[in-house]
C-alpha cells in the first residue's frame, strides 16, 4: 500500500478511514501506526480491522493510535461468534444494536458468558503460546 494514495484519497469529506491491518488473502501487513498517524494529523477518525494480525502480531492500543479496532475469536482458536471492538475514549460511538443499559448504552443484548471466557482463554494462550 502506498501511503502517498491513502494522503490523496483523504479529503474534507473523509470522516472515518477503515483498513485492515494484516490481509486474509496476502498476509500482508501494513503499516498501521503510520496510518493511524495521518489520520490524526488529517482530523480523521481511523478503524484499524486488526481480525486477521490478532493471535498472530502484538496488539498495544497504546502504540496504535487507532481510535476503533475490531477483531474476532476464531481468528485465533476462540468459539465462533464473539469478537471485541476497541473503542477510543472519546472516539463517537453510536450502538449498531439498541435496548437494555448495561454496556452503558454500547450494546444491547445479554453477553455470552462462555464465549467471552472462550475468547479471554484463547488470547490467553496465544500471547503465551505466540505462533511461529
Ligand atoms: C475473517 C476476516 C474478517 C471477518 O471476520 P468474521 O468474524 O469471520 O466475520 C474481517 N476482516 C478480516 C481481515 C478477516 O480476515
Amino acid at each position: 500500500m502506498n501511503l502517498a494514495d491513502l494522503e490523496a484519497a483523504i479529503t474534507d469529506q473523509t470522516a472515518v478511514v477503515s483498513l485492515m491491518w494484516a490481509n486474509n488473502e496476502t498476509g500482508v501487513l501494513f503499516p498501521v501506526e503510520r496510518i493511524a498517524e495521518i489520520c490524526r494529523s488529517r482530523g480523521v477518525l481511523y478503524h484499524c480491522d486488526a481480525v486477521q494480525a490478532a493471535g498472530k502480531v502484538e496488539i498495544d492500543v497504546r502504540k496504535i493510535p487507532a481510535d476503533y479496532l475490531s477483531l474476532t475469536g476464531h481468528k485465533f482458536h476462540a468459539p465462533k461468534g464473539i469478537g471485541a471492538l476497541y473503542v477510543r475514549r472519546k472516539a463517537p460511538f453510536s450502538p449498531l444494536v439498541y435496548g437494555g443499559h448495561q454496556e452503558r448504552n454500547r450494546r444491547g443484548g445479554t453477553e455470552s458468558v462462555p464465549l467471552i471466557v472462550g475468547m479471554g482463554k484463547a488470547a490467553q494462550l496465544t500471547r503465551e503460546h505466540p505462533p511461529g
